[in-house]
């Protein structure tokens, strides 16, 4: 052990896209590794550890209650816990058992014939453990996780303030809006901070920064459904967020 802080990058269910998001942050990964000991970071290294954590960065969602006991381990083995991604912050994919005939769901992924296991209720980690920071995306953009490894280099970690959601982003930019011209995109429901990127690059908002609190939801399901949009609007929130009431109520 030396004398570094120590940083460790965990992974529960999820897809390791997060954890090589982070690795691929190399204009500032060296500083870190000179910086940071590194306890822990499955993908760039074997061995790994737990023990005595001044930061802990999570991605993925738990789904078994083994991964809860997990979550739980590093939380009280760390001063400063992150929740890196949409599976960490809202479920993601794992989250449609929320909303799905759990059975049918455990019997299509793993087949009648394999052992299955009791799934548990599936969301963002913060239903489990507390966390300090939140880092959202599917990935996380790159941009996002420069600036909080700098400002964790400097030792002054200051999350974006965002309060608003994905359309103000895409109106300050003068983007077209998509809903207004007959297209789909989910933007009015979405955390922003993403600077709308997928509209500003033609494609529709899918949410992947997880459902937006101040929404006004009912209004916004009237217009989706106006515009002939409820079932891909189902699809769309069921692949990103199935935790909060409000989604699982246009979900189910
Ligand atoms: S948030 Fe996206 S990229 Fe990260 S682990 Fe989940 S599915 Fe993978
Ligand atoms: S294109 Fe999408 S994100 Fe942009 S203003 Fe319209 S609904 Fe909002
Ligand atoms: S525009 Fe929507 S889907 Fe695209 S990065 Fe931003 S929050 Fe994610």
């Amino acid at each position: 052990m030396t004398n570094k802080p120590r940083l460790g990058v965990f992974s529960v269910t999820g897809c390791f896209g997060c954890q090589l998001t982070l690795a691929f942050v190399e204009d500032i990964l060296l500083e870190l590794l000179d910086k940071f000991e590194i306890a822990a970071f499955p993908m760039l290294k074997q061995e790994n550890s737990y023990e005595n954590l001044d930061i802990a960065i999570i991605e993925g969602s738990a789904c078994r209650q083994e991964e809860i006991e997990e979550l739980k381990k590093i939380r009280n083995n760390s001063k400063i816990v992150v929740a890196l991604g949409a599976c960490a912050n809202s479920g993601s994919v794992q989250s449609i058992i929320e909303v799905s005939d759990k059975k049918q769901v455990m019997e299509t992924v793993y087949n009648k014939k394999y052992k299955q296991y009791n799934p548990v209720e599936v969301g963002g980690i913060d239903k489990h453990i507390k966390v300090d920071f939140h880092i959202y995306g599917c990935p996380p953009d790159k941009e996002d996780l420069l600036l909080f490894i700098k400002q964790l280099l400097a030792g002054n970690i200051k999350p974006k303030q965002v309060d608003y959601n994905v359309c103000v982003e895409c109106r300050a930019k003068a983007n077209p809006c998509l809903l207004q011209e007959g297209k789909f995109c989910v933007g009015a429901l979405t955390h922003g901070g993403c600077n709308a990127l997928c509209p500003t690059n033609g494609h529709y908002c899918f949410g992947c920064h997880g459902y937006w609190e101040d929404s006004n939801v009912e209004a916004l399901t009237e217009l989706f459904k106006e515009y002939g949009f409820d079932k891909q609007l189902k699809n769309i929130l069921a692949k990103f967020d199935c935790t909060s009431k409000q989604i699982k109520q246009i979900v189910k």
